[in-house]
């Protein structure tokens, strides 16, 4: 019996530049290349698709550097399997997003914006190698309003080289102008492969970047935000519903180069190789067998990212066990609490260290 796949998600390989801090399966926007991707693509949706998805998510790379007459080929390929979507997300940055390729994705039926802007601060954009500047994210948010897609989610970079708190605290004062009902801000990771990597270039300081996460949390909190995920803050009822199903560990299809997805005890990776994904038949290199145990481990460590946490119910009745019984010592945890039948853990700052209390 197969069961019925919720979220899908595709990943659009091609970026207009590279950024310093990125090691995403992305290359540069070519587009003869981008048409060849889009001729496998079309086959590889064919034979994977085979449900209407409540949610589905473009992601990238840069979805936006498409042309328009490619981008509406991506979205007609998808069109047959959307009909069903509550939460229709498209990534964009701010220099590849237009008014042609805004009222495209609106008649597709895209209902939600994920915008990368990572700083408000134009001479922290240069050094991350971003393409635009924070006019054009401001020009491109009343673009977006004016055109009625106002569910809009901004992503954030935090901890980068040569912030320093007064940058960071500028950036929330200008994000929060702008009004949009979800943000998502992630602190920088040095890749061994990106530029910053292979320069040398290290994340500042743990105390400042603790520190910054604490700003943060305070001045969205202040101002209206739900801090509902590690990562994320959102408006209320603004959460990514796409992401809530891999934080309530839901079986998603992943589609392209460098995507994963999971199907019950199956987890597969795709090739990251752009030419090995043009020109092979066999593009999965890696399908994981996941055990109960490590499915049931994996299940509370997505799930106790989020205030919601872990429905005890429903995990007891998926796996047949008895939680009190097996987690014993994740229960006795001090940031665990049980609220309305769904283990909480109340800091998610510590959140890898309570985990280990789930790993016996
Ligand atoms: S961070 Fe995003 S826009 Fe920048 S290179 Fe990576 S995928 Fe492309």
């Amino acid at each position: 019996m197969t069961t019925r796949i919720k979220h899908l998600y595709i990943h659009v390989p091609f970026c207009n530049g590279i950024c310093y801090y990125c090691d995403f399966a992305r290359r540069i926007y070519d587009e003869k290349l981008a048409d060849k991707w889009l001729d496998r693509l079309e086959r590889e949706i064919e034979e994977n698709c085979h449900d209407q998805y409540e949610t589905i998510y473009i992601g990238g790379g840069t979805p936006s550097c498409l042309s328009l007459k490619q981008s509406e080929r991506l979205l007609r390929f998808i069109y047959p399997y959307a009909s069903k979507a509550i939460e229709y997300t498209i990534e964009a940055n701010p220099e590849s997003l237009d008014s042609g390729k805004i009222s495209l994705y609106k008649q597709y039926g895209v209902n939600r914006i994920s915008l990368g802007v990572q700083s408000s601060n134009d001479i922290l954009l240069k050094t991350l190698n971003r393409a635009h500047d924070f006019n054009t994210v401001k020009n491109k948010i009343r673009l977006l309003k004016d055109n009625s897609l106002t569910n809009i989610s901004i992503d954030l970079m935090y901890s980068l080289p040569g912030q320093d708190m007064d940058i960071l605290k500028n950036t929330l004062e200008d994000i929060l102008k702008l009004d949009v009902p979800h943000l998502s801000l992630y602190s920088l990771t040095i890749e061994e492969n990106s530029v910053f990597g292979k320069k040398g270039i290290s994340s500042l300081d743990e105390d400042v970047e603790a520190d910054m996460y604490e700003l943060i949390d305070k001045v969205l909190n202040d101002n209206g935000y739900i801090h509902y995920e590690v990562s994320n803050f959102a408006k209320k009822d603004y959460e990514s519903k796409h992401n809530m199903g891999y934080w309530k560990y839901e079986d998603f299809l992943g589609l392209s180069v460098g995507a994963s997805g999971k199907m019950g005890n199956n987890r597969y990776t795709n090739t990251r190789d752009l030419n090995t994904y043009l020109s092979s038949d066999n593009i999965r290199i890696e399908n994981l067998y996941l055990d109960k145990k490590e499915m049931m481990f994996e299940n509370i460590m997505m799930s106790l990212r989020t205030i919601y946490g872990l429905n005890i119910k429903e995990f007891e009745e998926k796996y047949g066990v008895n939680i009190r019984e097996t987690y014993k010592k994740g229960l006795k945890n001090r940031y665990i609490i049980i609220k309305d039948d769904h283990l909480i853990c109340d800091n998610p700052e510590v959140l890898n260290n309570v985990l280990l209390d789930f790993m016996d």
